[in-house]
């Protein structure tokens, strides 16, 4: 039976390594989970911001384009029923996106809080999103609204070229990778979207202000949107976005997480040395005895 489960012996300790820097990072975190939309039209600047975001607050980033297009792509279910709605640049039913949303939060990777990207895009969905929150006992935090005007986006849009495996995102003349047409970190090859054309923007644009625009009025309406600058070049927003998050979540540390944050630092090294000793050690006790 073939089974889905990762040896940690595949995974390359660069890999591992990283990943428990990041998990001691995170365990300063607070546990209250943070909540983030970002909401804009396509090419605003949502998935390049949002990785940048995610590592920051320790999220995992939930974007809806991406489960869909990876449902199609494997010809789930799912994928089948979502896929003449976005090669047509039309939005599928608010109950296929729902449900991935309500399964994904439930992530071991989203325990801190989530980022949703693409989602909510109706008034529906975000009145579902508010009743499954609130049977959890939480709520959004805050709406980071990437606004911009559409006369740039049809340039954006065009020139994105994206690395399937990791979301990375480069555009030709903004953010040009340093091979052309090969992603910088795996050297793997970028890939254009299908629905990344001066046509099928017409109609996502077209989608976005008739049914997306509502929703950041129903946020605004609760006081909960940070207006972003997203003409702006990458790293001017970057800052922009950073202060967006309520300041009481930025940096608090409390007691517990301090302590966590502390003993992964120096204690955890401490132990690894010890171990290392005790290896070396016993090995020349070992020549000693012979
Ligand atoms: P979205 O997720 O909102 O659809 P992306 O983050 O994928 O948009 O950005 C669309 C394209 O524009 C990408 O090719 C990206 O590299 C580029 N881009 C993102 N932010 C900026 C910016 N502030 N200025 C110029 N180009 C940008
Ligand atoms: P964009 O760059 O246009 O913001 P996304 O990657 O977010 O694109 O979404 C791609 C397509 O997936 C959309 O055009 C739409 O067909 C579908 N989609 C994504 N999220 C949703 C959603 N929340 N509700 C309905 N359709 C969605």
């Amino acid at each position: 039976m073939a089974t889905n489960s990762m040896n940690l012996e595949d995974i390359p300790s660069e890999s591992l390594m990283s990943e428990l820097l990041r998990r001691m990072k995170c365990a300063s975190k607070p546990d209250k989970r943070l909540i983030l939309i970002v909401a804009g039209p396509p090419g605003s600047g949502k998935g390049t911001q949002s990785p940048i975001i995610k590592d920051e607050y320790c999220l995992c980033h939930l974007a809806t384009g991406d489960m869909l297009r990876a449902a199609v792509a494997a010809k789930t279910p799912l994928g089948i029923k979502a896929k003449e709605a976005m090669d047509k640049g039309e939005l599928v039913s608010d109950d296929l996106v729902v449900g991935i949303i309500d399964e994904a939060m439930k992530k071991p990777s989203c325990k801190k809080g989530f980022i949703l990207d693409g989602f909510p895009r109706t008034v529906g969905q975000a009145q579902k999103l508010d009743d499954m929150l609130g049977k959890q006992g939480v709520k959004i935090d805050k709406v980071l609204d990437f606004a911009i005007d559409d006369a740039v986006l049809e340039e954006r849009i065009t020139g994105r070229w994206i690395h399937p495996a990791s979301g990375r995102t480069y555009h030709t003349k903004f953010a040009p990778p340093k091979v052309p047409g090969l992603d910088d970190v795996t050297g793997e090859p970028l890939v254009q979207r299908k629905d990344d054309t001066a046509a099928v923007l017409k109609s996502r644009l077209d989608a976005f202000h008739k049914q997306t625009q509502p929703v950041i009025d129903y946020y605004s309406e609760k006081g909960i949107v940070a207006k972003l600058h997203a003409e702006k070049p990458q790293k001017e927003v970057t800052d922009e976005v950073k202060k967006g998050p309520p300041k009481k979540l930025r940096n608090s540390m409390d007691f517990y997480s301090c302590f966590e944050y502390t003993f992964g630092f120096i204690v955890m090294p401490l132990l690894f040395l010890a171990q290392i000793s005790a290896v070396v050690c016993s090995s020349i006790g070992d020549d000693y005895d012979t």
